[in-house]
């Protein structure tokens, strides 16, 4: 089975091509929801997390308080290793776990809906990389309209990922999301039939 890597800038539409490539029948192995299940209550990694960072970690229903892990495995250096250290080995199993299973149904390819494919040098390890690409300032601008970020924050988090132009230079294949929604479905069918060879 080959991979195909999936990213974006935050805002530009990564999920969206996410939703469309599932519909055409593909798996979908999704980062940032692996990130969020093996913190979920009875993982664990959480266990691990409040045991580093404190009890007061989980809210009272034992699920995770982000903001406050946020705070504190952010402080330092140091305390980000630790963060890592905990929870970038549960995210690798996961992620190979369900790229394996997806091999083991038979898949041909499977996506890898990874938002820092590019930031973290994973997209070597991808046989098709795939960006999909919007001019930054109108990310901004669909982040505050669509997901209610305020505008400095949206900046804030554009800035923080690496540039459009190095994203750009990873990708095989670019989705240009700058137009309406409504161009990317034939854009993604054009892309799936040459890497797959199957009309969608
Ligand atoms: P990402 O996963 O890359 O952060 P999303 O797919 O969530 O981005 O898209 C960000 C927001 O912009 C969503 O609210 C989405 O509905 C909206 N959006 C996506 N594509 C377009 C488009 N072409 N025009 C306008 N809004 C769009």
């Amino acid at each position: 089975m080959k991979k195909i890597g999936l990213t974006g800038g935050i805002g530009s539409g990564k999920s969206t091509v996410a939703q469309l490539l599932a519909h055409a029948g593909l798996p979908i192995i999704d980062a940032d929801k692996i990130a969020r299940e093996i913190v979920e209550p009875g993982q664990p990694v959480l266990r691990q997390l409040a045991d580093t960072f404190g009890e007061d970690i989980l809210n009272p229903d034992g699920t995770l308080n982000r903001a406050l892990l946020a705070q504190r495995a952010f402080a330092t250096p140091e305390a980000t290793e630790k963060l890592n250290t905990i929870t970038h080995p549960a995210i690798e199993q996961r992620t190979h776990e369900l790229f394996t299973q997806a091999a083991s149904e038979g898949h041909q390819w499977a996506v890898w809906d990874m938002p820092l494919l590019v930031d973290k040098g994973h997209h070597t390890a991808m046989d098709v990389v795939i960006v999909v690409d919007v001019e930054s300032e109108t990310r901004v601008q669909r982040l505050v309209t669509h997901r209610g970020l305020d505008e400095t924050d949206a900046r804030a988090r554009i800035n923080a990922q690496i540039d459009d132009d190095q994203r750009r230079a990873a990708a095989d294949y670019i989705i240009d999301n700058n137009s309406t929604p409504e161009k990317l479905a034939p854009q993604v069918a054009t892309i799936l039939e040459k890497i797959t060879g199957v009309h969608a």
